[in-house]
């Protein structure tokens, strides 16, 4: 059967892969994730010939990028290129290339770039992708946070309001109140509140002469009941409790109706907001929906307990890519379930050219975890003992856990040295604005002045209406009314 990715097909005359010894079974793994990246290093120094695709060419560490988008760590201290990651394994190759079709049949993969791969297993292991809920438009107004590229515009966005807000007072005596609107109270969510609060109340403090960056808003807005909604409910209680500390507003049972530059709609009623972030849905990667066999709502492929699609036994899906389910429970998609996933087709993969038989997977929870900001956490341990702990312990334990999952020993040393620094001088290592000078929504803001920093105005968004609201000597005040009826 000949499967599409969308108009594409495999060309007949698409080049090959590079020829191998037949006898040596060739497997395939799309994605250099957490997932990928197990997999293939369980795969190395096996008499296999392995092909690791990815269409970028890093591995990044996607639980510290929300450090890259709120300025304590640079990209390269949590990213590394997969191919260096790889480059003491003979028997493995890496391609920095897209998979954009397959040919379950013949067993083939069609990459963006020509080449038709062919596999005698395929890992694929492709991950998650923002969730929009269908309001693709939103994605311009309020950016999410997968990517290192989403992390370097969430820092330009959030850091360029300060300087606005900074200039704009400059200028004109005033500046709009400075709202940072977050969408999802997940871990992400949680985890980007606490960041900004950090930053403005502790580490921008004296940075600034005209405004004062403590003033600034953060508010989370959570369409469930209770946030951190994965987690047991008294460690939502005390994440809620840790984000007020800071400072930080927590808003349940809030549907986001409308996303536009410079405010957010909830039913009738209009949040202004200097800066929206997403952290409200993900959906899996598209490729999943490319192979033809059965997905769920989220476009997760739905596998077995030895991760194959039905009827497809080469074929294993792992990581946030799979919907796999023990004990009627779906494994959750976090970095532990992902690693495991990999390690565990490699390990089949090798029982297999071993002439063993299968085992089926079995996941093995440890616990999560989610930082709040400096000090603050919550965490659900699970293993090696059950535990709930917040505050204090539960950051020390997170910051551990993390360093020791870090890719590569100069990122451990690097990330430990920027976090003590941080830690100790109150100062964030990476607070540079690159990219456009523009930020969406800007002179939408009650407060924007009209001949002031408009001229700052991203020239692609409509033009504001020209109202201005001075604050008396000096920014704009905590208190300043945000919410007004929709007009
Ligand atoms: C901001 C954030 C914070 C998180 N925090 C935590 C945490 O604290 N703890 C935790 O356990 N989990 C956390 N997670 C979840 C965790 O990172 C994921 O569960 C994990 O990355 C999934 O691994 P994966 O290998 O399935 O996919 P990924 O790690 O996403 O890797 C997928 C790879 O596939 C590549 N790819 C995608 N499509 C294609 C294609 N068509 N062709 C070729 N290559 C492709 C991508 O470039 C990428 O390298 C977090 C996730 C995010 C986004």
């Amino acid at each position: 059967m000949m499967l599409e990715a969308s108009a594409t097909t495999v060309p007949k005359d698409a080049p090959s892969a590079t020829a191998k010894p037949a006898s040596r079974p060739k497997v395939l793994i799309i994605g250099g994730g957490f997932a990928g990246l197990h997999a293939a290093q369980g795969l190395a120094k096996l008499p296999v010939d392995v092909t690791v695709v990815d269409r970028g060419n890093r591995h990044t560490f996607q639980p510290l990028l929300y450090q890259v988008a709120l300025a304590v760590l640079s990209p390269a201290d949590i990213a590394q290129p997969i191919r260096s990651i790889l480059s003491g394994s003979p028997n493995i190759e890496v391609l920095m290339d897209e998979a954009v079709a397959f040919d379950l049949d013949r067993r083939r993969a069609l990459l963006r770039g020509g080449a038709e791969m062919a596999y005698d297993y395929l890992i694929l292991a492709t991950g998650a992708t923002h969730s929009y809920f269908g309001q693709h438009d939103w994605a311009q107004w309020a950016p999410g946070l997968k990517t290192i590229e989403d992390a370097i515009e969430i820092r330009r966005r959030v850091l360029l309001a300060f300087e606005l807000a900074e200039r704009e007072m400059v200028e004109t005596g005033s500046h709009p109140e400075l709202n940072f609107v977050i969408i999802g109270g997940g871990p992400t969510g949680v985890e980007l509140a606490g960041a900004i609060r950090d930053i403005s109340k502790l580490y921008m403090r004296e940075d600034f002469r005209h405004i004062d960056p403590s003033k600034a808003r953060v508010i989370i807005l959570e369409g469930a009941p209770r946030i951190l909604s994965n987690y047991p409910e008294d460690l939502s209680r005390k994440a809620v409790e840790q984000l007020t500390s800071l400072g930080a507003e927590v808003r349940i049972n809030q549907r986001v109706t409308d996303v536009q530059p410079g405010y957010v709609m909830i039913g009738d009623t209009r949040l202004n907001a200097v800066v929206t972030l997403w952290a409200a849905g993900v959906a899996a990667s598209p490729l999943g929906r490319m192979l033809g066999v059965p997905v769920d709502k989220h476009g997760a492929v739905v596998v077995d307990s030895y991760l194959n699609p039905p009827g497809h036994p080469e074929i294993f899906v792992c990581g946030d890519l799979a919907h796999v389910e023990e004990g009627g429970r779906q494994v959750p998609g976090v970095a532990q379930g992902a690693m495991q996933m990999g390690d565990y087709a490699a390990r089949m993969i090798r029982q297999e050219v071993a002439g063993k038989p299968r085992s089926p997977f079995h996941y093995f929870d440890k616990g999560d975890m989610a930082t709040i900001g400096r000090e603050k956490a919550v965490a659900n341990v699970v293993w090696p003992f059950k535990a709930h702990l917040s505050g204090f312990p539960a950051w020390a334990a997170w910051l551990l856990v993390h360093i020791y999952f870090l890719v590569g020993f100069r990122n451990r040393v690097g990330v430990l040295l920027q976090w003590m620094w941080t830690y100790l001088t109150s100062r964030r290592g990476a607070r540079l604005i690159t990219g456009s000078p523009f930020l969406p929504g800007w002179g939408h803001q009650p407060g924007t002045h009209p001949q002031g920093v408009r001229a700052s105005l991203d020239p692609s968004s409509p033009q504001p209406e020209a109202h201005s609201v001075p604050a008396a000597g000096g920014a704009v005040p905590a208190n300043a009314p945000a919410e007004a009826p929709a007009p």
